[in-house]
């Protein structure tokens, strides 16, 4: 939160980083639009739908079973393996060099 702070009037940075997940320190890039962080695809100018894709996720589900032999969900856990990437809804740009300051703004 508080890099977002600090870096919130700066230009974003649009150079790709090439490292995926090496453990490498990341430096979370801020999106430049207005209000200063506010994400727009840069290829299609959406600032609305953006869709987050993990790719190797096990999803475990505790499931009861009732009287009549039928099972109900009661808790489920995912965890993600692979990679996570965040993509525009309307155009499928990845833009998942902001994924960092994406999570940081979901609330
Ligand atoms: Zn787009």
């Amino acid at each position: 939160m508080t890099t977002t702070m600090k870096n919130k009037n700066k230009e974003a940075n649009t150079e790709q980083s090439a490292d995926k997940g090496t453990g490498r320190r990341k430096k979370v890039q801020i999106p430049s639009g207005e209000p200063a962080g506010r994400l727009i695809c840069p290829e299609c100018g959406n600032d609305r739908d953006f869709v987050e894709l993990a790719t190797d996720v096990i999803l475990t589900t505790h499931f009861v079973q009732n009287r009549d032999g039928s099972f109900s969900p009661v808790d489920h856990q995912s965890n993600v393996l692979g990679e996570v990437r965040l993509l525009c809804a309307h155009c499928d740009t990845d833009i998942t060099r902001f994924h960092a300051h994406f999570q940081e703004m979901v609330f």
